[in-house]
């Protein structure tokens, strides 16, 4: 069965940039449907990468620019 490469791609909630990734389109049906962890199938992105593909599963993307500043937010200052 022939697959082809697509973009995937995940708008962060903090900045509202958009990040995108290409992968084979047959392993990311397989990653939509669970069938494994995202460092199984996609052994060649990067840890970013891997966010961006969560990201667009969850509904929920922060990218890694933004990453240290929203999960570091918790200070009460001022
Ligand atoms: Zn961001």
């Amino acid at each position: 069965m022939a697959t082809s490469d697509m973009v995937v791609s995940a708008c962060c909630r903090h900045c509202h940039e958009v990040d995108g990734v290409t992968v084979d389109s047959g392993v990311y049906a397989r990653w939509h449907n669970r069938e494994g962890l995202v460092q199984e199938l996609f052994p060649k992105l990067d840890a970013g990468e891997r966010e961006i593909l969560m990201g667009d599963r969850n509904g929920w993307y922060v990218c890694g620019r933004c990453w240290d500043e929203v999960m570091g937010g918790d200070d009460d200052e001022g």
